[in-house]
Parts: C-alpha cells; sequence; structure tokens
C-alpha cells in the first residue's frame, strides 16, 4: 500500500479513478469540478445528469460519493464526492472525513488499484487546507488499515501548488 502527495493536474494523472470536488447538484461547477468536466467531455454532464434522474434525484449527500466513467480523461472513473462548505457553516470533520472513505468504498467496489484526490473543500468550500490534509491523510490511511485486502492500495493526493504539497507531506509524515 502507498500514499503519496504530488503537484500536478488531476485531470492529466495516470490512475484508474480520480475523486471530483463536486456539489451536491452534481451538475459541475468551478474549481476542480469545471476543470474534471473540460477535460472529461460532455458525455460526463451526461452521465451526471443521469443520475440525477434515477439513483440521486435529490443530488449526492456530503460526505457520499458517486461513481460515473470518466470518459475522455486517462483515468477510467470519476468519483464525485461533496465536501462540506465551511462558508455554510459546515465545519463538522466528520463530514470531509466520509468523503475520502466513501471514495474509497466507491474504489474498491470498483476494484480499481489506484485512486487520486484532490484537497476536497480547501477551495471555494473555505477549508483550511492544513485541516484537509490532515484529515484526508488520517481517514484514507484508517481506511488502508481496515481494508488490507482491498483495492486501491495506491493513493494519491494531487495538489496544485508547493505549499499545499508541504502541508500534505507534514501530515504523511506526522499521521
Ligand atoms: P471545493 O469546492 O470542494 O473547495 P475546489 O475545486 O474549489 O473544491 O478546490 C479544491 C482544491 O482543488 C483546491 O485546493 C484547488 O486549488 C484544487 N484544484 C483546482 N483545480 C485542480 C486541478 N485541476 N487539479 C488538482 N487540484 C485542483
Amino acid at each position: 500500500m502507498s500514499m503519496s502527495v504530488e503537484i500536478g493536474d488531476l485531470t492529466r494523472v495516470e490512475v484508474d479513478a480520480v475523486v471530483n470536488a463536486a456539489n451536491s447538484m452534481l451538475l459541475g461547477g468551478g474549481g476542480v469540478d469545471g476543470a474534471i468536466h473540460a477535460a472529461a467531455g460532455p458525455r460526463l454532464l451526461e452521465a451526471c445528469r443521469r443520475l440525477r434522474n434515477t439513483t440521486h434525484r435529490d443530488g449526492l449527500e456530503v460526505g457520499d460519493a458517486v461513481a460515473t466513467p470518466a470518459f475522455d480523461l486517462p483515468a477510467s472513473w470519476v468519483i464525485h464526492t461533496v465536501g462540506p462548505n465551511l462558508h455554510r457553516g459546515q465545519d463538522d470533520p466528520a463530514r470531509l472525513a466520509s468523503c475520502f472513505a466513501r471514495s474509497l468504498d466507491v474504489a474498491a467496489e470498483l476494484d480499481v488499484r489506484s485512486i487520486a484526490f484532490p484537497a476536497v473543500s480547501a477551495g471555494a468550500y473555505g477549508w483550511p487546507i492544513t485541516d484537509v490534509a490532515r484529515i484526508a491523510v488520517m481517514t484514507s490511511r484508517g481506511w488502508l488499515a481496515e481494508h488490507p485486502e482491498a483495492s486501491p492500495q495506491d493513493v494519491r493526493f494531487v495538489v496544485l501548488d508547493e505549499r499545499a504539497r508541504d502541508v500534505f507531506d507534514a501530515a504523511l509524515g506526522m499521521a
């Protein structure tokens, strides 16, 4: 099993599944969500619309996760999760931890080997990157320890700049 951080663009990483920091509507947005939809092509939005018309009529709950194909991305799957929005008073760390744990559950159901996460909730949703990194690393490490036989065993955090990389590095060292 391995956990690592790298600077990069989530839409270009060569992994089986990339996690999207989506919103509850599942119909695209800004930040990493917009980048993933732009790079995956219009079929991703169609797939999200199908979810909204079938299994997810009320959208996706904060802390939950659901997969679609990744279409034009190098990855095979996009796992959409909804982080808590600090600007709306959603300050419960358990909700953010759930984003990582549920995404790993969905990845395990898909039997993928590798998964890449962004810093969920650290952008428009306003969580400090230090909290996000700590929760992401603790939760993923806990999940991997609880599921020693399960896939994925290669968990990557993909961030945009050196500061975020250093923060994740520190969290990886401490946890
Ligand atoms: P949220 O709404 O959950 O806060 P954002 O997309 O606004 O989600 O930001 C989440 C994190 O993803 C931020 O740290 C942002 O810098 C980062 N990010 C934005 N675009 C990309 C990308 N293409 N690859 C990796 N990380 C990205």
